[in-house]
């Protein structure tokens, strides 16, 4: 639950780190503040998905580059922090990696003290140290070096602007970690080499390191520029120069099957769905939407109501059931004590957590079947669970929620018009239809994968060419065979 902003004054701002790609990589303290967030600003590099965390009703600000919208000066940034906190706020000011590394977080800190509002700081796993580990470069080693000094790229070496000691750097040791370096690599190899460092010493180039996207280039100190032009190395990118450049430890292998495609994953829940998950173990950069949320259906209260009346059980479907039928009892003014007496079952872990937080016990679907209190006992079913199996229990369903389309998201349509969705997933009629309401007609090269029979036919009859459909339906499949189509397109088509 998060206050409303309320003008009073009372906000604050958090320099959140966002780490260096992967959401795994945010910190529990990050998430616990982006859900708390009343305000997002958020550059490109601090990965979209983590904007999965904050509640729908905050506004999210992008300040970064895009193809689309202009970049913000710093000084942009840090007014719109200080209003906004002014305004009553909580801002989170999401930042790629560590807040203060190379990020001007001590900027923006120094703009709201110098405003007055309140701001603190979450240290995020900063890609200065992070990216390299995950390519299997760890920066220090007892035997190879004993110090690590991260430098920023953004002048080159002779610039007079520049506060690096580069003759320095080059006589020592040490691991020197490069960061915004890509477009300086043959001035900042040129200083290295006429410093003294050798000409054989490793380096290592890894480029959108911690995702899918990942490429690492392992050369040395003499060969770096022409190698690294000759790959394509683009920005962001981390140089790694020094011995530990040339050890391969411990690397997590991010070339899966779907490293570097992107899936727009339609939801029509609020919570992040399996499908997501599933995808992003494949490799994918998959991005959740809200295409469809549940609200109550027509006479859900009135159903409700009469469905109690003859009830010994109630089994939830999901959590949204829950949240459904106490919500139907207080606007008909009463509360879960109307649930006395009925036992109370759980299709999954999640119902069962929903219902503890209201301090109910519940049975799991099976043990339901075990606790049928009399041989006619009678189960209501919330949603669209698998009936309780026990031949004692008659059953009724109750329809409580119906999915109503949500809003469209500018981000989404913005990202769906410039060709940044590889595949669309919609793993069922009612995302089926969702998508593409709120954004069809899709663009002609967007894969459209269906979960089953009848989310392809949902597709087809609005109008969305079906491409994709697992033999079996099931979310699992459902990403395999997404897998299965792009590895097959890209062995059909060579490399890219
Ligand atoms: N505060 C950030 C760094 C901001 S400077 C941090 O702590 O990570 C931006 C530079 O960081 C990029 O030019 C690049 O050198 C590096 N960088 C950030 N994310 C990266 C990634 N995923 N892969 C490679 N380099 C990255």
């Amino acid at each position: 639950m998060h206050a409303v902003a309320d003008g009073c004054g009372a906000g604050e701002v958090w320099l959140v780190g966002a780490g260096p790609g992967d959401p795994g990589l945010l910190t529990v303290r990050g998430r616990e503040l982006l859900a708390a967030a009343d305000v997002v600003v958020v550059d490109r590099l601090a990965g979209a998905m983590l904007l999965d965390h904050a509640p729908s009703s905050a506004e999210i600000i992008h300040v970064g580059k895009s193809p689309t919208t202009r970049s913000w000066s710093q000084e942009e940034i840090n007014a719109v922090l200080v209003d906004r906190a002014r305004a009553g706020a909580r801002v989170v000011r999401l930042k790629g990696g560590d807040p203060y590394v190379f990020g001007r977080g001590g900027e923006e800190a120094e703009a709201c003290a110098a405003a007055g509002v309140p701001c603190g700081v979450v240290p995020g796993v900063t890609s200065a140290l992070a990216v390299p580990a995950l390519a299997g470069v760890p920066v220090t080693h007892r035997d190879a070096a004993q110090e690590i000094v991260i430098v920023s790229g953004h002048l080159s070496p002779g610039h007079p602007g520049s506060t690096v000691d580069w003759a320095g750097l080059a006589a020592s040791r040490a691991t020197i970690v490069v960061l915004m370096g890509v477009a300086r690599l043959m001035d900042i190899a040129d200083a290295l080499l006429a410093g003294g460092r050798a000409e054989a010493t490793p380096v290592a180039v890894i480029e959108r390191g911690a995702t899918p996207a990942q490429r690492v280039l392992r050369t040395t100190l003499d060969a770096l520029a022409v190698d690294a032009i000759a790959a394509g190395v683009r920005s962001p990118a981390v140089i790694v120069v020094g011995e530990v450049a040339a050890r391969d430890d411990a690397a997590v292998d991010l070339t899966r099957p779907l490293a570097g495609v992107r899936v727009l994953v339609a939801r029509t829940r609020p919570r992040p769905g399996r499908l997501a998950i599933e995808l992003r173990a494949l490799g994918a950069d998959a991005v959740e939407t809200v295409v469809a949320r549940p609200a109550p259906a027509i006479d859900a209260m009135a159903g409700l109501t009469e469905a109690l009346a003859g009830a010994d059980g109630l089994l939830f479907a999901d959590p949204d059931e829950v949240g459904a039928v106490v919500s139907l009892l207080r606007r008909g003014g009463r509360d879960v004590r109307a649930l006395a007496g009925l036992t109370l079952a759980a299709a999954d872990a999640r119902v069962t957590a929903a219902l503890d937080a209201l301090g109910l016990a519940s049975v799991t679907r099976a043990g339901l079947a075990v606790g049928s209190p009399r041989s006619d006992g009678r189960v209501l079913v919330a949603g669209a669970a698998e009936a309780p199996t026990s031949g004692d229990w008659s059953v009724r369903r109750v329809a409580l929620l119906t999915d109503m389309t949500a809003e469209p998201d500018p981000r989404i349509a913005d990202e769906l018009r410039h060709g940044d969705f590889d595949v669309a997933a919609l793993a069922s009629s009612t995302a089926a239809r969702g998508t593409a309401e709120l954004y069809g007609p899709l663009p002609p090269d967007l894969l459209v994968a269906a979960m089953g029979r009848r989310s392809a036919e949902a597709c087809e009859a609005a109008g969305l060419r079906v491409d994709i459909v697992p033999a079996e339906p099931g979310v699992r499949p459902l990403a395999a065979a997404v897998a299965d189509f792009v590895t097959a397109n890209r062995a059909t088509r060579g490399p890219a």
